[in-house]
């Protein structure tokens, strides 16, 4: 469903919703996509339309071929760092500073456009793709693991006294979830009145549960997304759109001064 009938209707349960903790939004890859920040659909092109992206951002993955995943997350920061936040980032931080303590973000996004936008608080369920972090854990303590120099074939720093190697501080397919991170967007979930979920496939568990768990908790779920998705089922209502085009008119004080 789209159009403005449909956008009154959520901006009314939005405006319904404004208290502490009302409204929850979770975004995913669609959210960054018109910042220039490829889906996991559309980022497997050219040189790495061979490749399964749940083998490549996997631990196995990883340890198969290190160099190859390393070079893979390389070109992904670079993408990051050269692209800036969209409309929809800013209609949303600028949303949470008007409303201080209403909206709570939780993102299945590993880039740092939220923040970059002045988001005030963001609960990032599957970490950080600007950080690395070790791949095992210190084998040599107290003393730490010490990264040495770029290896020649491109691939993660290893540790200088024991090898170890860095690897992107996200979560990969497989792995678990930072559990007071998901405890934190459960319990927003259970609180909220309006969720409204951007931008994801609702192909991602864990992540994929909060949708239904707001709506048995007694939540109004709206989906915004161009496409149909996995967690449309849970929606009252399903906004047909882009996350740019649809948060600022949703989100505006005034969306007829806009
Ligand atoms: P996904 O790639 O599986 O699905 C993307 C969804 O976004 C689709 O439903 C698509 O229809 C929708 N979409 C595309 N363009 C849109 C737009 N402009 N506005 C709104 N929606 C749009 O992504 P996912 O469901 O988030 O799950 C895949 C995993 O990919 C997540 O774990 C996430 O961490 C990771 N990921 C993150 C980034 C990022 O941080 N920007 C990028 C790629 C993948």
């Amino acid at each position: 469903m789209s159009g403005a009938g449909a956008l009154n209707e959520v901006r009314a349960w939005l405006a319904a919703a404004q208290q502490p903790g009302g409204v929850v939004v979770l975004t995913g890859a669609g959210m960054s996509a018109e910042s220039g920040i490829p889906t996991f659909r559309d980022a497997m092109h050219g040189l790495w339309s061979r490749f399964d992206p749940t083998a490549l951002a996997s631990e196995a993955g990883f340890r198969a071929d290190p160099a190859r995943v390393w070079q893979w997350y390389a070109e992904r920061r670079a993408g990051v760092r050269a692209a800036q936040p969209n409309a929809g980032h800013r209609a949303l931080a600028d949303f949470a500073r008007r409303h201080p303590g209403v909206l709570t973000l939780v993102t299945q996004n590993v880039d740092d456009l939220h923040a970059r936008a002045g988001q005030p608080e963001v609960l990032p369920l599957h970490g950080d793709i600007l950080q690395d972090r070790w791949l095992d854990p210190c084998p040599h303590p107290p003393q730490a693991c010490t990264p040495g120099p770029a290896p020649e074939d491109a691939g993660p720093p290893r540790c200088v006294i024991c090898g170890n190697r860095l690897r992107p501080g996200v979560v990969w397919f497989g792995e678990t979830l930072p559990p007071e991170v998901l405890r934190a967007a459960e319990d927003a979930v259970r609180r909220c009145r309006l969720l409204l979920v951007v931008g994801t496939s609702g192909a991602v568990w864990p992540a994929a549960g909060l949708a239904g768990l707001g709506r048995r908790a007694g939540a109004t779920v709206v989906v915004l997304n161009p496409q149909p998705s996995d967690i449309d089922g849970e929606a009252r209502l399903c906004l047909r759109g882009t996350a740019a085009q649809l948060l600022p008119p949703l989100l505006a004080e005034n969306p007829e001064m806009d």
